[in-house]
């Protein structure tokens, strides 16, 4: 039962290492990488979820390295999700380093999970405009809780600032902004050797969550900013992607081209069913496109609806789909048949 897994970090060129960090959710793994710098220190890219386990492993990862306090020099974030973001704060303590992060994935983290957030009680209203049933909504609130405490405590970080240039591992790499999966997010691209530090933007086997969020000042149109993050993500020559789950591949301009496809299938998907059911709540399409099972799942039943939401709010924008909001505040929509694309 007590099953102590050595933490299997996997060595690769340059004496990088890649940790795969334990989660206790179905992707079971994030990808954290260890760096060795010129002067003797390490540089950790998102060291994971906070949670007694990946501290443990943590432990005995510097330890069996012969990491002492302090030979951590940095720990850089690529986005500020739990799961990537959530041990960064304990890292700058046990350490004594900088967090580096952008300052717009800075504050969704303060949004997300600052002591004063609304966001839970937002996003619980805005699911129930959407059609998600009350007995589902009743356990948004304690699951985002569930969050709080493995991203305690939380980093005061610096700010990365895209298109910048930072020095990892004795090279030159260029910071990207790479909206769509989360805001704010960054890749690290060297043109030298051709490798991408890449986060979530692209992952290989899975597809990267894409979600409208509620509230002021969030990307209304996700989808877009990711597909075009894509593209831009296609132009660069990659011979070695380092994603923030699963395995190192080679090619990240084809597996963007594959994601890509992806959602624009679910696209045609979703516009069938708009065709065929007249109108619909996001929710009913979430349990049509992604299967009812899901109800068993609040974390991945949370992620289908806003990727369902995200899909809705680019065909709205352009012009295939309309939302409309009934007296009771129950957002139903319908498809714009013959609209053919807006501007
Ligand atoms: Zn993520």
């Amino acid at each position: 039962m007590d099953g102590r897994n050595p933490l299997q970090a996997e060595s690769l060129a340059g004496g990088w290492l890649r940790v795969p960090v334990p989660l206790p959710y179905s992707l079971r793994f994030v990808n954290s990488y260890l760096i060795p710098e010129p002067d003797g220190g390490w540089t950790v890219i998102d060291p994971g979820l906070n949670t007694e386990e990946a501290r443990d492993l943590w432990l005995d990862l510097l330890e069996e390295q012969g990491i002492g306090r302090g030979d951590v020099r940095r720990v850089l974030l690529t986005h500020q999700h739990p799961d990537h973001y959530g041990l960064s704060g304990w890292m700058q303590r046990e350490q004594g380093c900088p967090v580096w992060m952008t300052e717009e994935a800075h504050r969704y983290a303060v949004r997300m999970w600052g002591r004063d957030s609304v966001f839970p009680r937002e996003l619980e209203a805005w699911f129930r405009s959407h059609g998600m049933p009350e007995e589902l909504l009743a356990l948004i609130g304690p699951h985002l809780d569930s969050f709080r405490d493995r991203v305690e405590p939380q980093p005061e970080p610096s700010y990365l600032r895209t298109g910048e240039s930072i020095r990892l591992g004795g090279r030159s790499w260029t910071l990207i902004d790479a909206p769509g999966h989360a805001p704010g997010a960054v890749c690290l691209y060297e043109p030298a050797r051709r490798e991408l530090i890449a986060g979530d933007q692209v992952l290989p086997r899975i597809t990267p969550n894409i979600s409208l969020l509620p509230g002021d000042g969030v990307d209304a149109d996700p989808l877009r900013s990711y597909l075009r993050s894509l593209a831009e993500l296609e132009k660069l020559p990659t011979e070695r992607v380092y994603p923030g789950h699963r395995e190192i591949f080679a090619d990240a301009g084809a597996r963007a081209r594959e994601i890509a496809d992806h959602h624009a299938r679910r696209l045609g998907h979703l516009l069938g069913l708009l065709e065929s059911l007249g109108e619909a709540s996001a929710f009913e399409l979430c349990e049509l496109e992604f299967g009812a099972h899901l109800r068993r799942n609040i974390h991945n039943m949370r992620f289908a609806l806003s990727e369902t939401l995200a899909h809705l709010a680019y065909l709205e924008r352009d012009g295939r789909a309309v939302a409309r909001c009934g007296a009771d505040g129950s957002i139903r929509y319908r498809g714009s048949i013959g609209a053919g694309g807006g501007h």
